[in-house]
């Protein structure tokens, strides 16, 4: 789950990270009323669960409440689309005004888990700021990776090690050695599977101070992260994705193509990418239902599928091993019937009661082609898409 900017500074003060000043508002008023209380030159910033704010248009510098107050009735209510949105953009409903803050030097930092090592690791850069992507990109070199023992976190020699790397000043040292210290500790109790800072900038006086944050917290730990998981922000997601978890199936809607595909496992959900690609068509998405899927669920999924208006074909892969392909396919049958879906739909079905499935499909007046196998599969979406 990703947290706003204004949710993340809020949950790292618990752990003595302290950013500038900064408030919160929903309505032009708002903004205005706080940047005239505030009394200075500020940063104004739309907060949406996106970085690249400030490529997109999202972050102003302000220096006084009128332009403040323009800034936000051009925001509040818009859709803002940045490098890591989807082209649908996301919405802006709420923007953070903060003090502004003199920069020196724009640093990046993060810390997240490194699935190579199995655990977390801090990425740093001296060039950070907005740039960071080009940076990765154009000179990998400049970004350094700190593996460090997950229990002690990073010793004393490491964060040395780092500051002369990061060309911190030695009068900074401690103040930077004990933002990394309380920044590893919320990552470790929060459950946080990324904390970044980008940038963190040394001011005039060479003070280390965070200016943006990300946080985002591991799915799988709400059972005991719950007052973080009430901030939970349901208008920045997908609401197809959205509603799919609330029914605990996975779907990831994909840009282009007008394949829906409807699999279980992760797997299973990849091959089925490769093979719709091999069609030579594109998957519009891929929705997993699954090991222990039932008739319900496969309703759902199908309804959520077929309420994307790109998709032409459905590809159905599924390995009934606990699941029964017969209810699979009553599921898809009557989910069918029930949203009037008449375009053509491939389906390969193997498991238990696959023979009784593919009765019921059969039986039924759905444009129902019957795969063999997954290779079948890609020749009859490449025959019903008229691609050969
Ligand atoms: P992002 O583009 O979504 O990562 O949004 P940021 O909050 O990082 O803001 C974008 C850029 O605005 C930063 O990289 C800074 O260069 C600039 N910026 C943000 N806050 C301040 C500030 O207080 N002072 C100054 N001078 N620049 C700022
Ligand atoms: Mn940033």
């Amino acid at each position: 789950m990703n947290l706003h900017e204004y949710q993340s500074r809020d949950l790292l003060s618990k752990y003595n990270v302290i950013f500038p000043k900064g408030e919160v508002g929903s309505s032009s008023e708002e903004i205005y009323q706080i940047v005239k209380k505030f009394n200075s030159e500020v940063v104004v910033k739309a907060q949406i669960h996106s970085g690249g704010r400030g490529k997109a248009g999202g972050v102003k510098l302000c220096k006084t409440p009128e332009d403040a107050k323009k800034f936000a009735d051009d925001l509040i209510g818009k859709k803002i689309v940045t490098n890591q949105t989807d082209s649908d953009g996301v919405i802006v409903e709420k923007l953070l005004v903060t003090e502004l803050t003199q920069i020196n030097k724009e640093i990046y930092l993060s810390i997240i888990i490194d699935p190579d090592i199995e655990g977390p690791v801090m990425i740093a850069s001296s060039e950070g700021g907005m740039e960071i992507e080009k940076i990765a990109e154009d000179s990998p070199e400049k970004i350094i990776k700190i593996v460090f023992d997950p229990v002690l976190g990073l010793k004393p020699y490491q964060i040395r090690q780092i500051t002369n790397l990061l060309g911190i000043p030695k009068k900074s040292v401690g103040q930077f050695y004990n933002l990394v210290s309380n920044l590893y500790k919320a990552f470790l109790e929060t459950d946080s599977t990324l904390i970044e800072i980008n940038p963190l900038v040394l001011d005039e006086k060479e003070n280390v101070i965070p200016l943006d944050c990300k946080i985002n917290i591991d799915d799988d730990t709400q059972f005991r992260q719950k007052s973080i998981f009430e901030l939970r922000d349901k208008n920045q997601e997908n609401p197809m994705e959205t509603r799919a978890k609330d029914f605990d199936l996975a779907y990831v809607k994909l840009d282009k193509g007008n394949v829906g595909c409807l699999v279980n496992g992760a797997g299973l959900a990849m091959a089925t990418m490769d093979v719709t690609t091999k069609s030579g068509c594109f998957p519009a998405n891929f929705l997993d239902v699954g090991g222990s899927t039932d008739k319900d669920k496969i309703k759902e999924a199908f309804r959520i599928l077929v309420s994307d208006e790109k998709v032409e074909y459905l590809l159905i892969n599924l390995f009934a091993g606990i699941a029964r392909a017969d209810l699979i396919a009553e599921g898809v049958v009557e989910a069918a019937e029930e949203t009037s879906f008449s375009l053509p739909i491939i389906v390969c079905m193997r498991g238990t009661n696959a023979d009784i499935g593919f009765k019921i499909l059969n039986d039924s007046s759905l444009n129902i082609h019957i795969a063999e196998n997954l290779g079948h599969a890609a020749e009859l979406l490449t025959s019903v898409s008229g691609r050969k």
